[in-house]
């Protein structure tokens, strides 16, 4: 038979108690190691069981509950070619809408040529789509039973969708590139990536307004985010001078970011998060970088190549630098901050020589305390799960990174509660 995992099962008191356990398990089924779609309900005392009865196929008084699904067919209508912020092309599938895990999907990547190539998607194809998790959602493949023959084949542009210059695919990738760094596209795409959450941060400053002050001409480079006439905007249609003034706050606060979010703001191709952090911790000012060399780069750990090729490149361009010198005349933060520096690691203590990462939310402490005091007992921070990881501290809505570890199985895996124990507090302190 099967072994019964202990913590999947509980004896409710009542009917909403059992909903509350359903739900909770629904939400975290990602994270348990086997494939579930539901769970089973019993009524467990023998009385109530003989009253329930049975139907001609199954007792009353079992019953499954099933979760919501993760894979739905759908027709793939279209295809549009979308121009990133780093040039790379990229095809978007636009399907009839379908529900997926109680969400609308609509539309979902089609990453590259390759990949509809391998697959053989067509446009009016029945698709399988699947969606698990925090994961985006994709076709695992089209159902190629269903063709009826009106189907038609993907045709890959050969130039760029916006500003005609001919695709260019490099070496190794499976993207094609417009390389025409002023593509119209590609500037819209990296502003309104400098103001996205995980770049400056800059809250009611999305897409929508981005595109809206580009087309009213106000800004071109990521400088003139930060020379915003604010008294025009106040007199937009649905701003006002209320939502102008949380605008300017909100810029404002940008400006006094942490430079490894100003970095990653600048859509350097394959400049990070994590290599963002690590060039952040070893500079004095941004504008440093310009007198670097390859080896100056590549002599941090965990910098390659590639990176230290495209950040150098960036801040050989004379025009690059012009535009960071009047950010920072504009008030823009060019030197590292506190949250810059990555607390160094006692020379003693309980956790000397282990490497640690916190995922999740924590509810005794702040990320950034939790990182002080596994330094201060001695443990290493490092940003990414991988064979080097010795420790990862598990908050709530733990997702990718506590699914890698535990494939991993090298990675001793702790509660908060437990991190506090080990440093010898509890999780009252
Ligand atoms: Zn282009």
């Amino acid at each position: 038979g099967f072994k019964v995992p202990h913590e999947a099962t509980k004896r409710c008191r009542d009917i909403h108690e059992a909903i509350e356990f359903c739900t909770l398990w629904e939400s975290q089924r990602e994270a348990y190691p086997y494939e579930i779609d539901g769970m089973v309900l019993k009524v467990d005392s023998l009385e109530l069981q003989s009253r329930c009865g049975a139907t001609s196929h199954h007792p009353r008084w079992a019953m499954a509950f099933k979760f919501k699904a993760k894979q739905a067919t759908t027709r793939l209508l279209d295809v549009q070619f979308q121009v990133g912020k780093t040039g790379a092309v990229t095809p978007v599938a636009k399907l009839e809408p379908v529900q997926l895990a109680g969400v609308t999907v609509s539309s979902v990547s089609l990453h590259n040529e390759d990949f509809i190539l391998s697959k053989d998607i067509r446009i009016g194809d029945m698709v399988l789509v699947e969606r698990a998790g925090d994961v985006i959602p994709y076709i695992v493949k089209p159902l190629t039973d269903l063709r009826n023959g009106s189907e038609k084949p993907i045709e890959f542009p050969r130039s760029c969708p916006v500003c005609h210059t001919p695709l260019a695919r490099l070496d190794g990738e499976a993207a094609w590139r417009c390389t025409n760094y002023n593509c119209e596209a590609q500037v819209l795409q990296r502003l309104i990536f400098h103001v996205s959450k995980d770049a400056m941060d800059i809250e009611g400053l999305g897409k929508a307004n981005i595109e809206k002050f580009y087309q009213l001409g106000w800004i071109r480079s990521l400088a003139d985010i930060y020379r915003l006439d604010y008294d025009r905007i106040a007199q937009l249609e649905g701003f006002g001078e209320k939502s102008a003034a949380n605008l300017r706050a909100a810029i404002e606060k940008a400006k006094k970011n942490p430079v490894h979010r100003l970095l990653h703001s600048l859509s350097i191709h394959h400049l990070g998060k994590r290599a963002s952090r690590l060039l952040a911790a070893h500079i004095d000012h941004v504008l440093d970088l310009k007198d670097w060399t390859e080896e100056d780069f590549t002599r941090i750990k965990d910098i390659g190549p590639i990176v230290a090729q495209n950040v150098r490149a960036f801040f050989q361009n004379p025009e690059n630098i012009r535009m960071l010198q009047e950010m920072e005349a504009l008030g823009v933060n060019m030197r590292p901050t506190e949250d810059d520096r990555p607390p160094e690691p006692a020379e003693e203590g309980p956790l000397s020589g282990k490497t640690i990462l916190f995922t999740g939310a924590l509810q005794h402490m702040t990320r950034k305390e939790a990182q002080e005091r596994a330094a201060a007992a001695g443990a290493r921070n490092v940003s990414a799960v991988s064979g080097n990881l010795d420790i990862l501290v598990v908050g709530e809505k733990a997702g990718s990174k506590l699914r890698k570890a535990q494939a991993l199985g090298t990675v001793q895996i702790l509660s908060e509660e437990e991190f506090l124990k080990l440093l010898g507090e509890d999780g009252s302190a």
